[in-house]
């Protein structure tokens, strides 16, 4: 058996430092260049990073609470995460992502002077998610877990409760729609050479391994476009 990661690891890593970059740099940013598809994309994807900031907001402000972007690509989230006030902690296995969202965060952000209140910069660490530690009072992982085949992501939803003091927010492709994606994925994933495999996973499976480590779902949002489908769940400690 692989380890947690194992070779889909080195192959996601490899993607998402080349080719990979270049495509989803296009599509999480704002030019022109980008097909219908691709356009489709970025448009689901930005309303989840929407409705992962009111989540987060809606339960108060985020002025100063410590939140770990487990999976950052090029800065989507951990960019307005530290608008609001958060310290951010943006962590990628892909060093090509990580570079790209520090400069856009050094681009976008008006850093605070040591003297004004203002946005603190992310810290930017390129490491795998297992390799992330320590506690956070909120984790947030969004769209990765496509990358993580059922077997392996027990495992990386526990490890991300383990950082998390008070929640954890984590999007993930549902597999209710697998058929539907099916239908699409030939145009989502056009060759070997654009893409990596992707996962989809059952609500009811990401439910059982957050309660397996004594979490569970608070709120849940759907996000669907033509061409994207993510779910998006806050867990809670159960307690
Ligand atoms: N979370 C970002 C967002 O929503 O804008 C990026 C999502 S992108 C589809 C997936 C990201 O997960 C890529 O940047 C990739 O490098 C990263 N990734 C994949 N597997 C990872 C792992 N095991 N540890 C850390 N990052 C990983």
């Amino acid at each position: 058996a692989e380890e947690v990661g194992g070779g889909d690891k080195e192959v996601v890593k490899d993607y998402f430092n080349k080719s990979g970059f270049e495509r989803w740099k296009k599509i999480y940013g704002e030019t022109d260049d980008v097909n219908r598809v691709q356009r489709d994309i970025r448009l689901g994807h930005s309303k989840t990073v929407e409705n992962v900031m009111k989540m987060l907001t809606d339960e108060g402000p985020l002025q100063g609470v410590s939140v770990c972007d487990a999976g950052c690509g090029t800065g989507c989230l951990a960019i307005p995460l530290a608008k609001e006030g958060a310290f951010v902690t943006a962590a990628d296995i892909s060093a090509a992502m990580v570079a790209e969202a520090e400069k856009q965060a050094k681009e976008q952000l008006q850093l605070s002077n040591g003297f004004s209140a203002g946005p603190v910069l992310p810290k930017f660490e390129v490491k795998d998610l297992e390799s992330l530690d320590g506690k956070y009072d909120t984790v947030v992982c969004l769209d990765v877990l496509i990358h993580y085949p059922q077997s392996k992501a027990d495992g990386m939803i526990a490890h991300l409760a383990s950082l998390a003091e008070n929640r954890l927010l984590i999007s993930f492709a549902p597999k209710t729609l697998y058929y539907d994606v099916l239908k699409r994925i030939g145009e989502l994933f056009p060759g070997p050479s654009k893409a990596t495999r992707a996962y989809l996973h059952a609500e009811a499976d990401v439910e059982r391994a957050l309660k397996k480590v004594g979490w569970r779902i608070r709120k849940r949002g759907l996000t669907t476009t033509q061409f994207y489908f993510s779910r998006l769940v806050e867990a809670v400690p159960a307690k």
